[in-house]
């Protein structure tokens, strides 16, 4: 984590210290939190929307830290306390970040796409760590406060930085990029989450292209050959001047031959997936991950890795030890043997067919039931959304459906036009619903659990795992 004077750390951040005697002290790491602030921080207190950091810098002091930046409008500052006086504590946070980056040797690796951001960071991370002293964003710290916070967590011999930048709307992720100034930018995806924001899915992946505005002369982007609305965004950006062709180099990846890189012979087990790359197919890879869209994020890892120098087997090994964030289809067992796919941590229309089509796929199994709620934030088409999902569940795949939330009415309808009488039910309550899924799944069934974030899908899964 940094580690500088506070004469060095005002100089960075672009401001200046109240009493120049406190110029020799030195800060290392910081915080903009008290509450897991440790001692010897620099406390940078933000300006939200429910309250202002400055209010507790006081606090800050008192649980150790050395000194803080304080935004020149902000009333009664402490006294007789070492002060960075700054014009705004946020961005005097990005600038200070950004002069950090710019004195380390660190590569940087940048993450952005709809969905298999958070996926995608941790498998590359893992890969890259065969062989570097890596640092990746911590959970899900992908916005401009986040980042700029994991690039001053970097150490002086850090080697490569693995960050996730996550965006709602248009500009974000151009910042993002301009704070790390990436060599290799990933773009997972183009789905359809926050729809509500942007409008269309051309709109979105305008938004995801962004990240070539930082990335590096001579540096590589790293995307989804199978979106062909990739193509349209990088061929706006180039007419408009903010890339040149060639300036950059492109690899693609995807489930198509096509790509440069593509997988062959996708199995499952009951815990992850089996692939091999390409025509040649040598070397065989795993990932402790359920699904074809699992796989179509560790491509992006292997394409990291390969442009890092790693061979294959190497790879192999990153990709078998990652350890994931939970809630991206967690394998869970019941009691009684009942296996639970506990994907709750989010959805949209993309990332549900994805859900849907590993269940559909998957072997091995007595029957298969969907638990599904709301999708959320995807703007006037959301009932239409909802219920073309219900129209792609398949009746031959899955036994019952059982839907959760004011929307999913629309998703029990969809399904309602397949589906025998009986087999789709909606519900207002979770443990209603997880009491009647429990009346009809048994040990050898399987049962997929997902939603968006504001649904909570996860109290399901706790019910039905208690049931067992
Ligand atoms: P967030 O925007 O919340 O940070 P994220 O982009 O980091 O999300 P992950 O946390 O990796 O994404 O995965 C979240 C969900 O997205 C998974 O549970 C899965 O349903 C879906 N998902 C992951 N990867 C893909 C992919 N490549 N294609 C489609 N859906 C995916
Ligand atoms: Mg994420």
């Amino acid at each position: 984590m940094i580690q500088r004077t506070l004469e060095e750390i005002a100089a960075m951040a672009g401001g200046k210290l109240q009493n120049a005697s406190y110029g020799g002290l030195s800060v290392s790491g910081v915080s903009k939190d008290t509450r897991t602030l440790a001692p010897g921080n620099l406390y940078i207190p933000l300006i939200g929307d429910a309250f202002d950091g400055h209010l507790f810098a006081e606090t800050a002091f008192e649980r150790g830290a050395v000194a803080s930046l304080w935004q020149q409008d902000r009333l009664s500052p402490p006294q007789g306390r070492p002060l960075i006086l700054v014009d705004d504590c946020l961005e005097a946070l990005q600038r200070l970040a950004v002069a950090y980056r710019e004195q380390l040797p660190a590569r940087i690796v940048g993450i952005t796409g709809s969905n298999g951001k958070t996926t995608t960071k941790d498998l590359t991370a893992s890969v890259l760590s065969t062989a570097f002293r890596v640092h990746k964003t911590g959970g899900n710290y992908n916005n401009h406060i986040g980042l700029p916070l994991t690039l001053l967590e970097l150490e002086e011999d850090t080697e490569i930085v693995v960050l996730e930048m996550g965006m709602s709307g248009r500009g974000e992720i151009e910042l993002l990029s301009r704070l790390a100034e990436p060599e290799i930018a990933i773009i997972t995806n183009i789905g359809d989450a926050h729809l509500l924001q942007l409008g269309s899915r051309m709109e979105i992946a305008r938004a995801k292209t962004e990240i070539l505005a930082g990335l590096q002369p001579g540096g590589t982007l790293v995307y989804n050959g199978d979106e062909s609305l990739m193509e349209t965004a990088l061929a706006e950006l180039e007419q408009s001047g903010v890339r040149t062709p060639g300036d950059y180099g492109r690899v693609r990846f995807g489930p198509s031959e096509g790509n440069d890189l593509f997988p062959s012979g996708i199995s499952m087990d009951r815990k992850g997936s089996h692939f091999t790359l390409g025509e040649s197919g040598e070397q065989e890879f795993y990932i402790p991950l359920l699904g074809a869209h699992n796989v179509a994020n560790a491509l992006a890892a292997c394409a990291v890795g390969r442009y890092f120098g790693l061979d294959d087997a190497s790879i192999a090994r990153g990709l078998a030890e990652v350890k994931v964030t939970g809630m991206r289809i967690e394998v869970l067992q019941a009691p009684d043997g009942l296996t639970v796919w506990n994907d709750a941590y989010n959805a949209s229309p993309t990332a549900m067919r994805a859900a849907l089509t590993l269940l559909h796929e998957a072997e091995g199994f007595g029957r298969k039931f969907a638990c599904l709620g709301d999708m959320l934030e995807l703007g006037p088409d959301e009932a239409e959304l909802h219920r073309e999902i219900g129209r792609f569940l398949d009746p031959a795949q899955v036994t019952g459906v059982f839907a959760f939330g004011p929307l999913s009415k629309h998703l029990t309808d969809g399904a309602g036009e397949r589906f025998p009488d009986g087999a789709v039910r909606h519900f207002q309550d979770k443990e209603e619903l997880a009491t009647a899924l429990r009346a009809v799944a048994g040990p050898q069934d399987v049962v997929l659990i997902k939603g968006s974030r504001g649904m909570r899908m996860e109290q399901v899964a706790a019910f039905v795992m208690q049931l067992g």
